[in-house]
């Protein structure tokens, strides 16, 4: 019987689930869902939309990227945009359900996994930042994810502080209450909080804001962490070298004693999460 790996992306706005060859790990179907307000609807959704893909393929293994707040180690998760899941314990739930490994991670955590082994990178230590509606990153060392102890903590990078240049400072606000976190000034929608707009339509002075903020984060996270490499990803760096190399600059300028680590956009470019979440696949069943 045929085996497949299966992804899962358990995203605020919409699922999306892959089956994936077990040895190659390439991507045999996708489907995408918008998600559901209820929990048992998305549970439901979730079931038939892996059913889908796997059609009669025997599971190998299952794969999770989700928001945080979550517990790798016990599979219960709790997404801070998806109100009605609250201590789900979706490890227990695939393994009933599908009777295959599962492992599961923060979507931040994932895609830097995906970037990692499906970019095929040659680094040693990877940091791969998301730029898209909101924001986060995570650090791949020797093809491992870094994690932080503490019940399944982990790093959050979009809440460091740095000091930011904005012409708007009262309408830099994080949900998570702190008034100056990198994530409230050059995600998605921190930008349209503050400049009324989307990234694309900004104009050049308050695009170097942007580049900026973004640079001063580089520049933290460069010398925290000394990778070889920063891929940024996510909507927000389609805009390429027009946002990166004045962000990389500010890095340049203001990063001392640690040498400069390549900025570069993702390798995978898309479906990050997704693609992330077969590699975790491949790892829960062992092969
Ligand atoms: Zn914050």
């Amino acid at each position: 019987m045929q085996r497949v790996l299966i992804g899962l992306d358990i995203g605020g706005t919409k699922f999306m689930v892959a089956a994936a060859n077990p040895t190659s790990l390439a991507v045999l179907a996708t489907v995408k869902e918008p998600t559901p307000a209820g929990l048992e609807e998305g549970l439901s959704l979730l079931h038939a939309m892996i059913a889908r893909v796997a059609a009669d393929a025997d599971i190998a293994g299952i794969g999770a990227a989700a928001g945080g707040p979550l517990d790798w180690q016990t599979g219960v998760i709790s997404p801070l945009h998806q109100p009605a899941w609250r201590d789900v314990p979706l490890g227990r739930i695939m393994r009933d359900r599908w009777h295959a490994p599962f492992r599961c991670d923060v979507d931040t955590n994932v895609a830097a996994l995906g970037e990692y082994h499906l970019g095929h990178y040659t680094e040693r230590r990877l940091f791969y930042l998301t730029l898209s509606t909101g924001m986060g990153g995570g650090l791949v060392v020797d093809g491992e994810i870094y994690r932080g102890g503490l019940g399944g903590a982990h790093p959050e990078v979009g809440h460091q502080a740095v000091p930011f240049h904005c012409r708007h400072p009262a309408r830099v606000a994080c949900e998570c209450g702190a008034p100056d976190c990198l994530e409230a000034l050059i995600s998605g929608t921190a930008i349209r909080r503050i400049y009324g707009r989307p990234a694309e339509e900004l104009d050049d002075g308050e695009w170097a804001e942007v580049a900026w903020n973004l640079g001063q984060g580089l520049r933290n996270m460069a010398a925290l962490y000394a990778p070889d490499i920063i891929a940024i990803g996510g909507g927000l760096a389609r805009q390429g070298e027009r946002l990166l190399k004045p962000a990389r600059q500010v890095m340049l300028d203001h990063l001392k004693l640690v040498p400069a680590p390549r900025v570069e956009v993702s390798r995978l470019g898309y479906d990050t999460a997704l693609l992330g979440a077969v590699v975790l696949a491949h790892e829960a069943a062992g092969l």
